[in-house]
This record gives structure tokens, C-alpha cells and sequence, in this order.
């Protein structure tokens, strides 16, 4: 009889194959007294293992094949970071002269000790790095015990192989693109876990947080796994293995057809040429957003150099990373949106908890305009890049006029302090600003004459015009991208654009999700952003489309007042034919 479980989908697709299972190393830990005499021997043991394992890692990262995730190698070296810490390379033998005991046990012992600490984090990224601290601890201690440290593939026959293990980590994952390994399911891990980042880079099936899955699988036997919807599927019958490979195939031949769209313009039928412009948090996607053919960075969400840290970014760091990112782009735009902090990212030294409505409160520009000199730090960071290639400003969560004049006032500082640090930058940077509360939609007429473009932030604008808590499961029903609300706001935004002769793009979710594109074009949408992954299915899209006839149903879709009516007015605008709407 054949079992479904569910996880957390990582890597997209189906695979079937046989299974591997991989053997826990720590499942029974020796555990011994010993005597002064042993426990110097055994100390230098511990210490061996130590040196074993750094260098196996060192080689590992210096061996990092091409075609390899480009996370890998910085994962790898926080491995590193880890095995020299004191909290593994020290206390474990400070343990063991204190105790008395072996090796394995002392470690064994600090991996739960340390293990308790992670889980009383509370900032979620953080916490996840436990699984980082577990894998250097069972490479430690496979070198203590003489086990194999790499993972071994017996690679023989014709099937694909799905991993199966209780967690992988990034060094495991070096040489799977070459190898008979199809798909890789694991017990643990979150969202954000470096075996959930490398299972979307490696473009290979994957879920994770499948809790016990393999004590319900055995070594060889037939398993399905789809990425896509997060399930694994364990002996499945001759009719779950017909459907599902009927659906691999497919998502295989839709896939090979989307990778042939790299080098394609996005113009649709009639001729119309759409600007793909990519979201990004870091550099990694930048090889990506070369690769796609993609035009550019329509949104930097910058948050990510003030989290994870007890301290600020200072103005030369910020300048670094900006730098190298203008120099990753070779050219193409990149526009910086100010830090956004205040909701779901949040730096510890910003304690939020006494707000009722984090959402409501001191949160995007509210914050920035809070902490000035946080906020012109970061601008003349942005300026001084400007210098460097064709950079872009824009301000998040704007909600009134008054806001952006106060922007425009720092701005005007920011480049003030520069010159007279005869630092270059460029006079005529543009600036924008992000259109994602009702109140800046409904304005935007006035708004748009103190900014140079728009982006519209449909996450929020979303959340805020239909007062729903976009990261709230419970309400999930509720957050509508087609409600009639939306879309009138939407289209205000662009028309308003159109008129100033403007440039508008959509940075939220829903200009990467194909769904919507063809609403978005038949609203006058011409620049959309979004991740990486999402560019070739909304390019495909794109070319399919032609704007002139999709702009009646459009227009009909967004007078309309019922979102149910809505929802089937999108559905049908994506069964028909682009040319015979
Ligand atoms: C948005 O709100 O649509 C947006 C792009 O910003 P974020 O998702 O970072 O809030
Ligand atoms: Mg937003």
C-alpha cells in the first residue's frame, strides 16, 4: 500500500526512483569513563578529529564544481567558522578533562547543549542555523569514529536515486548535479535552512521537514517525490506511478520549452516590448538574472545587511556591497530600495513588541525617517554607488506627501555631506518611490510630481486595501490580487504614470506569478519585477499575449465590482487564445 506524506516543498518537479537511505552517524553514542592516562589520549583524539575535519572541509570548498549552487562555497565556510568556534574546537575537551569521559560523549553532550540554545532564539533565521552546527558536529564526529564522512552513492542501474536523509548538509550536496541523484527529501528544516536554499538552487525535487518519513521507507523501494506540492509518495501502485510520470514528463518538456525563452525578448504578439526586471535580496541571483536575459534590478530589498547583527552598517559597508553589485550587473540597472524594516524583518536592536499593529506602526519609511542618521547613512552609500553605474533610490511604504518631502529633505543632506567630502555620485540619480498603501495610490497624482518613477508593492497594497494580514494562513482566502479594489488602485497608479510620462513597475508578487500577467499588460503594464525563478513562465506569458485584445476583457475586469466575477474574468482571460479574445 502505497503512503503519502507531506513536508515543506523546496526544489520544484517530480522525481521517481528508488530509495536511498542515508545512516544517521550520532543515532548510538558511545559513552566511557576513562582515566587520566585515557583521557590525554583521548583528548588528542578529539583534537585529531578536529584537524580531519577542517581540512576535508577546506578541500571540499576549493573543489566546489562549476556548475554548483553559488551559495555553496560561502555555506561551506561558515561550516568552517563553526568548527573553529571554542564552543566546538575547546569546550568539548574542557568537558572531558572536567568529566572524565570519552570524546564522543563530550560532544555529544555540548551538540545538546548548544542545540537547547539555538531553539531558545527567537529570530527564526538564526535559530535555523542549529542544523548548521548538527552537521559540523556529525562530521567531527564521523572523523572521531573512523565512519565514512562523504556521502557514498553507489551509482548502478538504470534508476534515479531520491536521498533520502534525516538532514544534508551544503557539503553533502558538492557533487550532486553530476550524479544518479534525482530528487532529495530530509526530516528537518525550515524555510530559510541552507538545505531548504540549496534545494531551490540545485533546481533539483526536494522537501524537507518530512518528520519521520524514513523510518516508513526502506532501502531501494520505489518513492515519488513532488517537489512542487511538497509531498513524498512511498510504494507508490502501477496507477500512481503511471499518473506521475505522465506529470514528469510534462513538467519536464514545459521547463525545457522555458529554458529555450532565455535569449527571446519579452515582446508580446503585437509587438509591444516588456521590460523583466528582477527582485533581489543579495548577489546570488545576479548570475541567474544574467543567465534569463533579464534587463535588470527592479527592487534591492536592502534589509538584509541590518539583520542578524547587534550594530549598523556603517556608510563604507553599505558603499561595498552596493559597489559590488553595480559591478555583478555589468551595466544594468540596479534600484536600491531603503531599508524596510519594522514588520517581519526586524533588527534586534529595533523592539517592536509593544506595537499592537506592527503592520500599522513604525515600520518602512516611518522608521527610517525615525533614525535619520540611519537613513542618511544609508542614502550616501546609495549616492556614492550611483557613482559607479546606473543606480536608483527608492522609498518604501510612502503614505502622504509630507513623507516624501521629508525624504527629499534628507536627500537633499545626504548629497550636501558628500560634496563637501568631495565624494562623487550622480547629481541626477533618479529617484522613486513604492505604492503600496491605498492612501498613496489615491494620491498618487500629487505624489508623482516629487519622484522621477513608481513601483507599485502589490504585497502590501494588497494587504492594506483589504485589510488582511498577508503572512496570516487563517485569512488567506481573503487576500484577493484580483479584488476589484485592488485592480482599480492599480490601474489609477499606472494611468496616473502613463499621463506624467512616468516609468511604473510592479515589484510585488503578483508581477511574478503568470497568473497575473496578462491582467497587468491589458492594465498598461510595461516593466514588471520580479524573482528569478519566475522570469521565463511570465516571459512565456508575455510572448503569448497580445495587449490590444486582452485591453476590453481588462477593462471590463477591473469596472467589475465582484471579485468572484473577477476570479472567473482572470481565469478565462488565461484559458482563451491571446489573438482570439
Ligand atoms: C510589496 O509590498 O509588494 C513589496 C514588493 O515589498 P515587500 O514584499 O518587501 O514588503
Ligand atoms: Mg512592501
Amino acid at each position: 500500500m502505497s503512503i503519502v506524506l507531506h513536508g515543506v516543498p523546496v526544489g520544484a518537479g517530480i522525481a521517481i526512483g528508488r530509495a536511498h537511505l542515508v545512516v544517521r552517524g550520532m543515532d548510538e553514542v558511545p559513552h566511557y569513563d576513562l582515566d587520566e592516562r585515557e583521557l590525554a589520549a583521548d583528548v588528542l583524539r578529539y583534537e585529531q578529529a578536529i584537524k580531519a575535519t577542517r581540512r576535508q572541509l577546506e578541500q571540499l570548498r576549493n573543489n566546489i564544481p562549476e556548475n554548483a549552487p553559488a551559495e555553496l562555497g560561502a555555506f561551506i565556510s561558515l561550516h568552517l567558522m563553526l568548527l573553529s568556534d571554542v564552543t566546538l574546537s575547546r569546550e568539548p575537551i574542557d568537558l572531558m578533562r572536567a568529566q572524565y569521559i570519552n570524546a564522543e560523549w563530550a560532544l555529544k553532550l555540548q551538540a545538546d547543549r548548544l542545540a537547547e540554545q539555538f531553539d531558545a532564539i527567537d529570530d527564526d533565521y538564526l535559530r535555523e542555523r542549529k542544523q548548521d552546527m548538527l552537521q559540523v558536529v556529525e562530521r567531527i564526529y564521523k572523523n572521531l569514529r573512523g565512519l565514512e564522512t562523504e556521502l557514498e552513492i553507489v551509482e548502478d542501474g538504470e534508476d534515479d536515486i531520491i536521498l533520502l536523509a534525516h538532514d544534508l548538509a551544503p557539503a553533502d550536496t558538492v557533487y550532486f548535479k553530476n550524479s544518479q541523484i534525482a530528487a532529495f527529501v530530509t526530516d528537518v528544516g525550515g524555510q530559510t535552512s541552507h538545505t531548504a536554499i540549496l534545494g531551490r538552487s540545485l533546481d533539483m525535487p526536494s522537501v524537507i521537514a518530512l518528520g519521520h518519513a524514513r523510518d516508513l521507507v526502506r532501502e531501494d523501494e520505489w518513492v515519488i517525490v513532488d517537489g512542487t506540492a511538497g509531498v513524498l509518495i512511498v510504494a507508490p501502485d502501477d496507477v500512481v506511478l503511471a499518473e506521475y510520470r505522465q506529470r514528469m514528463r510534462a513538467y519536464r518538456s514545459h521547463k525545457r520549452q522555458l529554458g529555450k525563452l532565455k535569449k527571446t525578448a519579452a515582446t508580446t504578439q503585437d509587438g509591444i516590448n516588456i521590460e523583466m526586471l528582477c527582485n533581489i535580496e543579495g548577489s546570488e541571483d545576479i548570475r541567474a538574472l544574467h543567465n534569463l536575459g533579464a534587463d535588470g534590478v527592479g527592487l534591492l530589498r536592502s534589509e538584509f545587511a541590518y539583520l542578524n547583527r547587534d550594530n549598523l552598517p556603517d556608510e563604507e559597508e553599505l558603499f561595498q556591497l552596493y559597489a559590488d553589485l553595480v559591478k555583478k550587473l555589468k551595466g544594468k540597472p540596479l534600484t536600491i530600495r531603503t531599508v524596510d524594516l519594522g514588520v517581519d524583518k526586524n533588527p534586534r536592536w529595533f523592539d517592536h513588541h509593544q506595537a499592537l499593529n506592527p503592520a500599522l506602526g513604525l515600520t518602512g519609511i516611518r522608521l527610517c525617517l525615525a533614525e535619520p542618521v540611519m537613513f542618511r547613512t544609508q542614502m550616501r552609500a546609495i549616492l556614492r554607488a550611483s557613482a559607479l553605474g546606473p543606480v536608483k533610490m527608492m522609498w518604501p511604504m510612502i503614505a502622504s506627501l509630507e513623507e516624501l518631502q521629508r525624504c527629499h529633505m534628507h536627500l537633499q543632506t545626504a548629497r550636501q555631506q558628500l560634496r563637501e567630502r568631495e565624494q562623487a555620485f550622480d547629481e541626477h540619480m533618479p529617484v522613486g518611490m513604492m505604492v503600496e498603501i491605498p492612501s498613496a495610490a489615491l494620491t498618487i497624482a500629487t505624489l508623482i510630481k516629487h519622484v522621477d518613477f513608481l513601483s507599485i508593492g502589490t504585497n502590501d497594497l494588497i494587504q492594506y486595501t483589504l485589510a488582511v494580514d498577508r503572512g496570516d494562513e487563517s485569512v488567506n482566502y481573503l487576500y484577493q490580487p484580483h479584488h476589484p479594489a485592488v485592480l482599480k488602485l492599480v490601474q489609477h497608479v499606472l494611468r496616473t504614470g502613463d499621463k506624467a510620462q512616468k516609468p511604473v513597475s510592479v515589484c510585488g508578487e503578483m508581477a511574478g506569478d503568470e497568473r497575473y500577467t496578462r491582467l497587468l499588460l491589458g492594465m498598461g503594464l510595461r516593466r514588471f519585477s520580479m524573482n528569478v525563478n519566475n522570469v521565463l513562465a511570465v516571459k512565456n506569458r508575455i510572448i503569448q499575449s497580445d495587449v490590444d485584445t486582452l485591453e476590453g476583457a481588462v477593462q471590463r475586469m477591473v469596472r467589475n465590482d465582484s471579485p468572484e466575477k473577477a476570479a472567473a474574468m482572470l481565469k478565462k482571460l488565461n484559458q482563451t487564445e491571446a489573438v482570439s479574445l
